[in-house]
């Protein structure tokens, strides 16, 4: 079977190197097609920092493997690692952390195992990088959640954790205050768990759940999150089982995944053939696991378990009283390794599955799209208007423009409410939200929000709008804080 390699920027090729020698001695039956990508690709004048061959290899193979790769600062470029997991829509990031014997840490010296999952999603939340300023002093980020999005990943999530026997899957979420985006997430995840009864399933605010995995982490088991909050409570949970250098991730999606390990590129010890291969490694070794290379990934991963219970260390880790070995001579010591069988989470050697190339083309991608239930009905408008007058002001302004068909109805300026009643200790910014609902809750047009758009446009440049849309007698829109 035919894979895709990129082997990344930094210590990239020094430990995708050493990753690929073990495979090859360990006789992983991969044939590795390596293609172009990463920093130096966008200096060649790509863009998106890969070639376009590059793109084909890996759309033709299903299967990325890669290194750490660096984004070039202040060209305005996207983080080709981000472009990567949305192009090709693998939705699902998942990341093990596991105590790893050899490897000390507060919890590995108080007897305190660790074995969590993070599953996070990986296309949506502010990771579409659609900002703009409002105002020279107002920049506005635009985080999308959405039904279908959201219910890939925590479908994903579920049937991961039944296929692993779980105790427990949780969803973090901020919920209490992001109560239409968190608040869909969460919605999404009570539905998918309701057909996994056999599941516990529960869910805990993030900031919570991060107290909660540094003061009692063996009690999570699967924690399943939207992207930001799941990149930052992944970062944490590395951190809980030794750092990056420990930290393997796969990003999964229908057609295509792409391996990686959490960590960048470290610069400060590029070319120096000092860093630590583990989290590739144990990228590669879930790879192996995804295209049923059980036994495989077994020998392999007993290998490098067992080294690190002997006490093998490259500089970033380990006793500072024996000394460190480079990666190559890292590589060499878990091949020396194989056959060995580890004192600690021993993996059993189950035999491969036939080994099938997995991709298929796509010929076009079909719409996500829920079942509409009830019409959307447009009650108001949100207005985000610059000025540095005060909220009595404008108000009387707004009043003016208001019409037959709209109330003003409150004023807010950075989400909190400054009209009709708010405080004079509110810090104001020159960008205020005028919200305006219908009379009497009519339903309106976008004819009579353009009507509205155009008469206040007279007296105040307009940054941006958005409809307040009903469904029934559910609000899509949130109130302002005092409203
Ligand atoms: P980093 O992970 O590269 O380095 C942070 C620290 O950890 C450094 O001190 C580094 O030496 C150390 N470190 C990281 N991996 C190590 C390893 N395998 N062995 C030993 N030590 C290791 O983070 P950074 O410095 O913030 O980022 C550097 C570059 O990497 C940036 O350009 C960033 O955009 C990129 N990056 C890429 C990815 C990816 O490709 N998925 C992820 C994160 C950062």
């Amino acid at each position: 079977m035919k894979i895709a390699v990129a082997k990344g920027d930094g210590i990239g090729p020094e430990i995708m190197d050493a990753v690929l020698r073990i495979f090859d001695a360990a006789k992983v039956p991969l044939e590795y097609t390596f293609v172009d990508m990463g920093k130096w690709v966008f200096d060649k004048g790509f863009s998106n920092g890969m070639t376009p061959e590059a793109k084909h290899t890996i759309e033709d193979l299903g299967i990325l493997f890669k290194g750490p790769m660096e984004t070039p600062k202040g060209k305005g470029v996207k983080s080709v690692n981000v472009t990567a997991r949305k192009t090709w829509n693998t939705y699902a990031n998942k990341r093990v952390f596991q105590t790893l014997h050899g490897v000390d840490t507060v919890f590995s010296k108080a007897g305190i195992p660790i074995d969590i999952t993070i599953v996070r999603e990986n296309i949506e939340d502010t990771y579409g990088g659609i900002e703009h300023m409002l105002t020279q002093d107002v920049a506005l980020s635009r985080r999308f959640i959405t039904r279908p999005g959201s219910l890939q990943v925590i479908k994903y999530a579920f049937e991961m954790a039944k296929k692993n026997g779980a105790r427990r899957i949780t969803c973090g979420h901020k919920a209490n205050i992001m109560k239409l985006t968190d608040g869909l997430f969460l919605e999404c995840f009570q539905e998918v768990a309701k057909e996994y009864p056999e599941l516990r399933s529960d869910d805990i605010i993030v900031d919570d759940l991060a107290m909660k995995l540094v003061v009692r982490p063996q009690d999570f088991d699967v924690v399943v999150l939207t992207n930001l909050q799941g990149d930052i409570i992944s970062d944490l949970c590395a951190g809980l089982v030794g750092g990056l250098g420990f930290a393997p991730s796969a990003n999964i999606g229908d057609h295509i995944a792409i391996f990686e390990a959490v960590h960048g590129t470290a610069p400060d010890i590029a070319g120096k053939n000092i860093a630590n291969p583990t989290a590739l490694l144990l990228s590669g070794i879930s790879m192996l696991r995804h295209l049923g290379l059980m036994e495989n990934a077994a020998i392999v991963e007993n290998a490098l378990l067992y080294t690190l219970e002997q006490g093998v260390h490259t500089g970033d880790f380990g006793d500072k009283n024996t000394p460190a070995l480079n990666t190559t001579a890292f590589a060499e010591v878990i091949i020396g390794n194989f056959g060995k069988t580890p004192e600690h989470m021993a993996r059993p050697l189950l035999p491969n599955a036939p080994v099938t190339q997995t991709a298929f083309k796509l010929s076009r991608n079909e719409m996500m799209v829920s079942e509409e239930t009830q019409q959307e009905i447009i009650v108001g408008v949100d207005m985000f208007i610059e000025s540095s007058g005060q909220p009595e002001f404008i108000a009387k302004k707004c009043q003016r423009h208001a019409g037959v068909k709209f109330n003003l109805i409150n004023i807010s300026n950075r989400g909190t409410q400054v009209w009709p009643t708010g405080s004079v200790y509110t810090n104001l910014v020159n960008q205020y939200n005028v919200r305006f609902e219908s009379i009497d809750g009519s339903p309106l047009t976008q004819q009579d929000v353009l009507g509205l758009y155009v008469s206040l446009s007279g007296d105040f440049r307009i940054c941006s709008s958005e409809l307040l849309n009903m469904w029934g007698e559910r609000k899509g829109y949130s109130l302002a804080q005092g409203q």
